[in-house]
């Protein structure tokens, strides 16, 4: 454990380095070796686009076991959308295959004079040309790719989007699995970066193969016990989602003007995706949910279009949110968004925005290059991602995200965008759950529903006694939000440890199920206790590394509409946010300094990060 691989695209070099022990036992894998090596290697005052600033590739000490659902990879970077920390995650097969090539961590810096990718095959590292693949989408990159190194290669890359810089830019891996959010393509485009390949053929090794065995068969029960996992999760994938969340006054609908959207159950909701679409499931690594989709268009327009998802996530962002009642077309959205390399959460909420500041005319005719930007317009959605793909036209401004063009025209634009710190808001609402108004304002990496998902204590009434949630919380209350903190801790452990979130998203499988796999795999010994006091301390070592980067409370913000509008339906009908008082409760339970957000020092004593205090 503890074995990273350094490339230096800027001398051509490549290095191969042993991390400190102390890391890998303080911050177990995943995202919290990767956050505390770019601890290390970052400057606050270099931009995300500058050579130096490094991205880094983490596998969790799970990936390449027999764990269940432990095929995901961390990514962490300076994300360009935020200037805050970036960090994302994604499944399919990358991370196992970087973890049986013998590393647990891969960075990149420097920029290389001519586009590159870059080929692994266990310790044999080389920089290749890829003058024949820049330009190219991401299906054409991924088969250029195996043609390369064999179809055994897994592959991240790039779509043209993250090529142009574009701010919400995706890291695609399988074709249609994206490392989403914060603009990881940009960051790999910026270093002229097309894809990585590997080729991992080692065994991973494990301390306790048998322990590991009991832990895992411990998992797969919970997640088979969990109604939300195989009842819905498996069978549905995650647009089983849609009609629920709807149904908790979640969704977001019409860029946040309604809370809920029943009319489109029947348009966008699982039965009519899985009837109107042919729908195959699809898997991670070594995950008995399969809750992912590759779908083909039956009829319409885009007949016989096919690609992954649509999932949960575009479905909102295009249907509820710009009101495109149309799953097919959605599809199709969704697909271009891919073979391209854009984030559809942050697209689709653009796309919103700009539908709104149309109908408003705060955007006009001339300025929307003709293109007529009206509330479920599937031609003009089509076009306007198309164009913040490539930076054409209106979607150059576009292509800044909604902060920075909002920002450029003026006037009242800004009240029209869902963002925090300039990362756009998912289809998770917040004023039927008060736990995920706070989610939102506080994440590391801008708006984030999963840090953790926390509607599924308050909008959906999950408890948890190992986590000390023993009674039901009220979504509607803004104050007391010490319960958030147990609950983020878990999510975080996930992260370190290389285990998808959806196994532990509605609790399925327990915190101290992922601490016995962890033991067993890495022979550390590690309790329930271990492993969030572990994610307490990742959770507070970002939280400083952006108060580095001139963040703190003032940056823990809402759009003005779920402060300021009551929600005109669904659960939480009436509501707004009463966010500093969300806050305060939040800031205290977690040991932070009320008035700037910021650790006390005594907390970062106790986490063993004193060395952080600035
Ligand atoms: S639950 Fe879904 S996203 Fe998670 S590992 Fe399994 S298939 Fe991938």
């Amino acid at each position: 454990m503890g074995k990273a691989l350094l490339v230096d695209l800027g001398k051509g070099s490549t290095e191969s380095l042993d991390l400190p022990q102390e890391w890998c036992k303080d911050f177990l894998g995943g995202e919290g070796l990767a956050v505390r090596m770019f601890y290390e290697y970052m400057d606050p005052d270099r931009e995300p686009f500058d050579p130096d600033t490094p991205i880094i590739f983490a596998t969790g000490p799970l990936n390449g076991t027999r764990a269940p659902a432990c095929g995901r990879l961390v990514v962490v970077f300076r994300s360009p959308a935020t200037g805050t920390l970036g960090i994302t995650n994604v499944g399919g097969h990358f991370a196992p295959a970087l973890k049986k090539a013998g590393w647990d961590v891969l960075m990149v810096k420097g920029k290389a004079a001519k586009s590159v990718w870059l080929s692994i095959n266990d310790d044999q590292v080389t920089i290749e040309d890829a003058s024949e693949i820049w330009g190219k989408k991401v299906s054409l990159t991924e088969e250029y790719v195996h043609e390369k190194m064999g179809k055994g290669a897994q592959v991240v890359s790039i779509g043209p989007a993250g090529e142009n810089l574009v701010r919400f830019s995706c890291i695609m891996t399988d074709k249609h699995r994206s490392a989403g959010r914060g603009g990881g393509g940009a960051m790999m485009g910026s270093k002229n970066l097309k894809a990585i390949g590997i080729m991992g053929t080692q065994s991973v090794s494990l301390a306790d193969p048998d322990a590991l065995k009991l832990a895992s068969a411990k998992a797969m029960d919970e997640i088979k016990a969990e109604p939300f996992t195989s009842g819905l999760l498996s069978p549905y994938g995650t647009p089983g989602f849609y009609n629920s969340i709807s149904g908790t006054g979640t969704l977001p609908t019409k860029n946040w003007q309604r809370t809920s959207y029943p009319e489109s159950h029947d348009v966008l909701g699982h039965e009519a995706y899985h009837n109107t679409l042919e729908v195959k499931s699809y898997a991670c690594a070594q995950c008995p949910i399969s809750c992912g989709r590759k779908s083909t268009i039956k009829e319409g327009p885009y007949v016989g279009e096919s690609g992954g998802g649509p999932e949960y996530e575009t479905l909102g962002a295009f249907g509820s949110k710009c009101l495109i009642n149309d799953v097919s077309a959605v599809a199709k959205i969704g697909y271009d968004c891919n073979e391209m390399g854009l984030d559809t959460i942050s697209a689709g909420q653009i796309v919103a925005t700009a539908m709104e500041w149309y109908e408003r005319g705060i955007l006009d005719q001339e300025q929307s290059d003709g293109i007529e930007l009206t509330w479920g317009n599937v031609e003009a959605t089509l076009e306007i991602v198309r164009r913040m793909a490539y930076r054409e036209g209106i979607g150059d401004l576009l292509a800044e995200g909604s902060k920075r063009a909002a920002e450029k025209l003026g006037g009242d634009a800004v009240d029209y965008t869902f963002e925090v710190k300039g990362l756009e808001m998912a289809s998770c609402g917040v004023r039927a759950s008060k736990g995920e108004a706070v989610v939102h304002a506080v994440s590391p990496r801008g708006a984030d529903h999963l840090r953790p998902y926390a509607s599924v204590i308050d909008a959906f009434g999950y408890l948890e006694e190992e986590l000390g949630i023993k009674e039901k919380q009220d979504p509607l209350l803004d104050g007391n939000k010490g319960w958030v903190k147990p609950v983020q801790e878990l999510s975080m452990a996930t992260n370190l440890i290389g285990a998808c979130l959806f196994a532990s998203i509605c609790l399925a499988v327990k915190g101290s199920t992922w601490a016995g796999m962890y033991s067993a795999a890495t022979g550390q010994k590690c309790s329930l206790e271990d492993l969030l006091l572990a994610s307490e301390r990742v959770i507070n070592m970002e939280r400083m590394i952006n108060f580095s980067f001139g963040f703190d409370r003032k940056d823990d913000k809402l759009p003005k509409r779920l402060l300021k509008e009551p929600a005109p339906d669904g659960p939480g009908e009436g509501q707004v946010v009463d966010l500093d008082t969300a806050l305060d409760s939040y800031y205290e339970a977690m040991g932070w300094d009320i008035a700037t957000g910021i650790p006390k020092p005594e907390k970062l004593q106790e986490l063993g990060l004193s060395w952080m205090q600035l």
